[in-house]
This record gives structure tokens, C-alpha cells and sequence, in this order.
């Protein structure tokens, strides 16, 4: 092993110890601890964070870096060793552009925030939390220009956190898209809006019942429960300390069918990603997902792809009519498959179906774009928020908790991170025509037999953890870098089959 690298192990490996246990905290505070302990373990929380940034930005971290960054030492490298160096390198670069002292103003800043806002939307009242989001924005132009290159927006340095292959021009034809080709056909299935029954979905469901049948699906779907736990959380997530150790929650609501079982096969294939990461990646810096879009592909491929599939209900939906005969015994598989596929305008991003959902994610976009280019004040937003919704999907909010104020990402300064959710769907997309063409597919959801699935996306996705990233990925896998004519006809072939609507020739 090269010995530049061999002395940057031990600090690595500190570095992630803290991340590790910090991580223990955040699953705790969602999941059980008592809502006293709040503002305790915050302190140490923020102890642990200081730890994790001394443990890596240091002088003798700094220069090991720099020896590693020499074309020999490069060549005596492994692939890993170069990925997690490359990784190593983009942290150090993002952080030590902030000035230590506006880090942790901005981090203080963020906790406060995030409070702000979830009161101002439960008190519906967008004045209360209009300054707080002006501070966070100020800061978040002020960290992007301390690294805008030359004729780089400031918006795209944000953006290109979370996915460092996608470029504003990039979102912009890939939306452009979107917008042209599924906003009508929103629209004409709006007028049909009554055509597909849903009412057996908000029927009364037991709780406990509700538990096991989605504990049985993630198993269905490859979950493997010594790796993983279920736990119960207000908002679905999955946290992955490591690819042995991933943790996923749900929610479940008595009068609501769908709800808990379409985030825990959500949530399970985000898990699936983590779990069959490779083990010589294990607690590494390039032990997760390739990109937040890339992690959002996998869960959405099978909450969607093949979540809401006929073919995957086949042969489990009598188990699911056996768990609640008296709500479903007179409700047939189409008609199930009906509902689970209803599609709308709606208002709340998180409760969209799957057509819907994109517009959702170009009206943030289109937004954080104008803050960027200071083309809007705070104070204009919640109008410009009404009037794109009114825009795309022809209703507008009548309050702000249902508008502007629904989304929790702006109150921590995540900017940039929605278009992470479409381009995951879109990924998704182009990966399954793929899989169509080399596998039975269909066959293989029709029998039961998800196995083939599974480790198609292990051996061609999931094992290479963060050591490639998105277009590297889509690639090898399918031939070609991104790519969203895939994604519009999915959503096309799906949406106009399942409305009966005209196919235009
Ligand atoms: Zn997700």
C-alpha cells in the first residue's frame, strides 16, 4: 500500500467514528429518544461535528493530501484509494473555503431556522420565518461565491453538491422536457379525474396489520433484517451507518392504505443501495451511494417501477386482501392497481403521485434559480410560488403552509437539492428500459422472483458504492450518459394507458 496513504488511514478512520456516532444520535432523536433530551444532545452533537472537522481539515491531513495529489503517487494507488482521495479532496475544497467563523454562525443559524420554519408553517404564517430564510440565503451566495469558478453561477456550485453531473443547462433541457410533454397530459387527465376509484384506500386500517404486511414486503423485496431494522419516525427516511448496518423507518396511518406501504418499499431500496455496497468500501469515504439522484433512483425504481407494477401485485395482492378481507375482499387487482396509479395536480410535493411529481420538483427549481440570480425578493416568493402552481398544474394554495412553507430543505439551507428527486426518477427510467431489454423482466415480478433483479443492480450499480458517479454508472450500465427521453415515455406509454387517453400519431 502506498505510504502517503497509510498514514492518512488513521485519520480517516477517526473521521468516521465520530460521523458513525453521530449518525447513532440522529437515528435516536427521530426514532425514540424522549423530547426533553432535544437540546442536550444537540450540544453534543455539535461536539462531535467539531471532532469529525478536526479529525480531517488539519495540517498534517492537508499535506498528505497534497503528496497524494502528485501523478506518481497517483499511479501507485489503488481505484478505491484514488476515488476516496478524490473525495477527500472535494470535502476539503468545500470546506475550507468558509471562513471557520461564518461555518459555525451559519450551522447555528440553520438549527434556528429549521425551528422557525416548522412553527411559521404549523402558525401558517410566512412573515415569521421570511427572515430567517433571507439570512440563510445571504450566507448561501456568500459560501458559493467563495467558490464560483470562472462563468459558473453561483446556483450551480450548490447544485453540484449533490450531483457533481449536472450543470444548470443540463436541468434546464431536461425540464424543458418535462414541462412540454407532461403538464398537457396532466391537464387532460385531470378531466378524468373521476374515472378511477380510490375510496377503499382511505378505509379504516389496522395499525399493528399495517406493521407486518410492510415488514413482509421489504423482506419480498430483498431487505436483509441483519443488516437492517424497521423503526417508526413522523417522516419515512433511511440512515446508513455503514453497508451492515442500514437503518429505515415508516409511518403508518390507520386510514390510509398506501401511505406506509409505498415508503417502506421506498425506503427499502434506498437500503438495498446501501447493503450491497461492496465490503472493501465499508466505513470509507466512498461508502454511499454515488449521488443523491443516483440514491433516489434506486428507491424510486422500486417504490415505482416496480412498487406499482401489475405485475409485482400478481402474485402477492391475495395476501394483501387476506390481511384486510373486509376492505378489499369485493376490490380487484386491477382496480388496486388503478388506484395506486391515480394521478392529479396537487399541492403538497410529498403526498404526489408519480406523474405529478416532476412539476412539483421544476417549480422549486425554477425558483432557486431566481433567488440566485436575484431576480426575486423574500418577500415576492410566496406569490411567485402561487402563481407557478397555478402555472403547471392549474390550482393555487390557498395558505401558505400548503405553498411555500411545505418543504423543510430551504430552513436548513439545502438549495439545490430537489432536482436530486427527478433526476433519480428519470435515472430510474432509463435504467429499467435497460433491464427490459437484457432480462425477462416482467416474468421475473410475475413469478415472485425478485432475486435476478436485485443482483442485476448489485453487480452493475449498488457494489460500486461512491467510486463512480452518475453518468460513469448510467454509462456502463446502459450505454449512455443520462438520458430523460426515457423518462417521459414511461410516464407517457403508463399515464395514456391507464386513462384510456388518445394517443396522438
Ligand atoms: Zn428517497
Amino acid at each position: 500500500m502506498n505510504k502517503n496513504f497509510e498514514k492518512l488511514k488513521p485519520y480517516l478512520e477517526k473521521a468516521m467514528a465520530f460521523e458513525t456516532a453521530r449518525n447513532l444520535f440522529e437515528w435516536d432523536d427521530q426514532t425514540q429518544a424522549p423530547i426533553e433530551a432535544a437540546d442536550y444532545t444537540s450540544k453534543v452533537n455539535g461536539i462531535l461535528a467539531d471532532e469529525y472537522m478536526k479529525s480531517l481539515i488539519n495540517d498534517d491531513v492537508r499535506s498528505i493530501l497534497k503528496k497524494l495529489q502528485d501523478d506518481k503517487e497517483q499511479e501507485s494507488l489503488s481505484d478505491t484509494e484514488k476515488a476516496i482521495i478524490k473525495e477527500l479532496k472535494k470535502t476539503y475544497d468545500q470546506l475550507e473555503s468558509i471562513p471557520p467563523k461564518e461555518y459555525r454562525e451559519f450551522n447555528e443559524l440553520t438549527l434556528v431556522s429549521n425551528r422557525k420554519w416548522a412553527k411559521a408553517r404549523k402558525d401558517n404564517n410566512y412573515d415569521d420565518f421570511a427572515p430567517y430564510l433571507e439570512k440563510i440565503i445571504q450566507y448561501k451566495k456568500k459560501f458559493a461565491k467563495y467558490r464560483v469558478k470562472k462563468n459558473q453561477k453561483p446556483y450551480e456550485v450548490l447544485l453540484s453538491d449533490f450531483d457533481e453531473c449536472f450543470e444548470i443547462q443540463d436541468l434546464d433541457l431536461f425540464f424543458h422536457k418535462i414541462k412540454e410533454e407532461i403538464i398537457p397530459l396532466l391537464k387532460e387527465i385531470s378531466k378524468k379525474a373521476d374515472t378511477i376509484d380510490k375510496s377503499y384506500n382511505y378505509l379504516n386500517y389496522d395499525i399493528d396489520k399495517q406493521r407486518e404486511f410492510c415488514r413482509y414486503l421489504c423482506g419480498y423485496i430483498g431487505f436483509d433484517f441483519n443488516r437492517g431494522v424497521i423503526g417508526e419516525s413522523a417522516h419515512p427516511f433511511t440512515l446508513q451507518l455503514h453497508n451492515h448496518d442500514v437503518r429505515i423507518t415508516d409511518r403508518y396511518i390507520e386510514d390510509n392504505l398506501e401511505s406506509a406501504m409505498f415508503s417502506i418499499i421506498h425506503e427499502a431500496g434506498h437500503a438495498l443501495y446501501e447493503m450491497n455496497i461492496d465490503d472493501s468500501l465499508t466505513q470509507t469515504l466512498v461508502g454511499g451511494g454515488a449521488s443523491m439522484g443516483m440514491h433516489e433512483s434506486q428507491s424510486r425504481f422500486f417504490e415505482n417501477i416496480i412498487g406499482r407494477s401489475k405485475e409485482f401485485w400478481e402474485p402477492i395482492y391475495s395476501k394483501l386482501v387476506d390481511t384486510y378481507p373486509d376492505n378489499l375482499k369485493n376490490i380487484s387487482l386491477d382496480h388496486f392497481i388503478n388506484g395506486i396509479n391515480k394521478a392529479a395536480p396537487s399541492l403538497i410535493r410529498t403526498e404526489a403521485d408519480e406523474l405529478s411529481y416532476p412539476i412539483h420538483i421544476i417549480i422549486r427549481y425554477e425558483i432557486e434559480k431566481m433567488i440566485f440570480d436575484n431576480e426575486v425578493s423574500i418577500k415576492e416568493l410566496p406569490e411567485v410560488w402561487n402563481k407557478k402552481y397555478q402555472d403547471y398544474m392549474g390550482i393555487t394554495p390557498p395558505d401558505d403552509a400548503q405553498g411555500i412553507l411545505q418543504d423543510t430543505h430551504w430552513s436548513y439551507g439545502e438549495f439545490g437539492y430537489f432536482p436530486s428527486y427527478a433526476i433519480g426518477s428519470a435515472v430510474a427510467s432509463q435504467i429499467h428500459a435497460h433491464m427490459k431489454d437484457i432480462m425477462p423482466f416482467d416474468e421475473y415480478l410475475k413469478g415472485g422472483n425478485l432475486t435476478p433483479i436485485r443482483e442485476y443492480l448489485r453487480d452493475s450499480i449498488h457494489k460500486y458504492g461512491a467510486t463512480k458517479n452518475t453518468n460513469q454508472i448510467l454509462k456502463d450500465v446502459t450505454g449512455e450518459e443520462f438520458n430523460a427521453d426515457y423518462y417521459v415515455k414511461y410516464l407517457k406509454d403508463k399515464y395514456t394507458k391507464l386513462y384510456n387517453l388518445e394517443v396522438e400519431k
